[in-house]
């Protein structure tokens, strides 16, 4: 029985309740009106729940589509702005106890080749990341409690944050691992962790028992219940995320949606990303057998659709898809790309021969970070490497009031300006910096307040001076 205030997956997640809501999707795809009614809440931008939004997602109107695609572009312009905030994933272990077969590092694969970063390794990777100008990172390991447990990933998270190299500090570690206990999380919220992130893969149980046949994944509850106990831990920035093309993404973005609802409803406080990954090429993983790939056009709809159902959560693309698809995507809600990623365990300090591959899945967008940086400008993005709210203590549901009061104008925009200026004067090519330097400018003038404006100016002159780390 559905239950969104459950703590129970399966009465949060509950089958049937998307079942009903795809049916009634069906039923209302090419009502007009039903259309405009929900349209019209979504203007209000206080979100939509799950039905209202997967009407939007099944809408077959020509005409309501293009309202769809031009409010979530205005939507992402009122609570973001033109900032894309940037990162970098960093693998530290690819050993994994689990089998779920969409991913090269299961259990069963012999062929990919097995590593853990040691601390003097990550040291060298992290120096290699702060080089390029990356200040916010995302740690990703498989499941292993022989190889990986949650001592090594803590030792890891103190290591990177002690890593002081030039001007250079990973300001926010974000973290990717398998589920946990609350205990453990308690102990990663202390160790400073800012979102911890995991993908549900699929919310289809069947599928999901299917996709997962043996490790401590297999157990769907467990799995799906882990932002609960993440919260009850004490960390207040969780991340979403599944699969696309493991089942049926109608399906997927249903449950997707009562999850944030859930989050929401018990805490408060709704998911800070999701993140959207589609099935992709990788060392033994073919994408062709899976029957549920989903077309650029499709995922354009369901990433406008979930823009916005959850006006205020950030959303999160990774260099698993190309150039052309993250520009498109850019528009309709993205906030936070990675760029220059290496998918391998130690591949930033120098780049991994073929006959070592160790990498999770194969990067379509090979550019380096200034070339993203580059890309983004000319597109009219500004790109922030802001960690301002995760340091200020503004996580949860107090990040989610500085975005609902429209706050965003006078404090993530001169950060991301301040940021920005660190990056040219720190690691940018002539080219991008003499790009950066006139955005910079440009955009100065889009601060709300006249104090505000010229403090930034002021921080500005300073940061050039050589100065670091000014945040509002
Ligand atoms: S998805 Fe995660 S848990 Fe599954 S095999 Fe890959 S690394 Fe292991």
């Amino acid at each position: 029985m559905y239950n969104p205030k459950s703590g129970r997956a399966e009465e949060f997640i509950d089958h049937q309740e998307i079942l009903d809501t795809l049916a009634c999707a069906d039923a209302h795809k090419r009502d007009a009106e039903a259309i405009d009614e929900i349209l019209k809440k979504a203007r209000e931008r206080k979100g939509l729940d799950h039905r209202e939004a997967s009407v939007l997602l099944a809408c077959e109107l020509e005409e309501k589509n293009r309202e769809l695609y031009a409010l979530a572009e205005q939507i992402k312009k009122d609570f973001y702005g033109n900032r894309i905030v940037m990162f970098a994933p960093l693998y530290l272990s690819n050993y994994c106890v689990n089998g779920c077969l969409y991913c090269p590092y299961h259990a069963k694969n012999k062929r990919i080749r097995r590593k853990k970063l040691s601390q003097e390794e990550i040291r060298a990777e992290v120096v290699a990341l702060q080089d390029m100008g990356h200040k916010r990172l995302a740690l990703e390991a498989g499941e292993d409690p022989v190889h990986n447990p949650l001592e090594y990933i803590l030792e890891s998270i103190r290591t990177i944050y002690g890593i002081h190299h030039k001007n250079g500090a990973i300001r926010r570690v974000n973290v990717n691992i398998a589920a946990a206990k609350v205990e453990d999380y308690r102990r990663l919220k202390e160790a400073g962790i800012g979102t911890y992130i995991l993908f549900q893969e699929t919310y289809h149980k069947e599928s999901y028992e299917e996709l997962h046949p043996t490790g401590p994944k297999s157990n769907y509850a467990f799995h799906t219940e882990a932002h609960d106990r993440a919260m009850q831990g004490g960390i207040d920035d969780v991340g979403l995320g599944v699969l696309f093309g493991l089942e049926g993404y109608r399906y997927e973005f249903a449950g997707l949606l009562m999850h944030a609802e859930h989050l929401e409803t018990v805490y408060g406080v709704g998911p800070h990303t999701i993140s959207v990954p589609r099935v992709c090429p990788a060392d033994d993983i073919d994408p062709g057998a899976f029957d549920n790939g989903i077309s650029d056009d499709i995922f354009a709809k369901i990433v406008a659709c979930i823009r916005v159902a959850v006006p205020y959560t950030g959303m999160i693309i990774s260099t698993r898809e190309k150039k052309e698809v993250r520009e498109r995507l850019l528009h309709l809600g993205i906030s936070q790309i990675s760029g220059g990623s290496r998918t391998s365990v130690g591949g930033y300090r120098e780049p991994e021969r073929e006959e070592d591959n160790s990498a999770q899945f194969d990067v379509s967008d090979r550019r380096s970070l200034d070339e993203v940086v580059r890309w983004l400008m000319e597109l009219g993005y500004i790109p922030s490497f802001c960690t301002a709210c995760y340091r200020e203590g503004r996580t949860g549901d107090r990040f989610m009031s500085l975005c609902k009061s429209g706050q965003i104008q006078n404090c993530c925009l001169p950060n991301a300006l301040l940021t920005l200026q660190e990056y040219l004067e720190d690691y940018a090519a002539p080219r991008t910096r003499q790009i950066g330097e006139d955005m910079i400018r440009r955009q100065l003038g889009a601060i709300g307040s006249d104090k505000v404006r010229e403090m930034t100016r002021e921080r500005l002159g300073k940061t050039k001076g050589g100065q670091r780390d000014f945040y509002f």
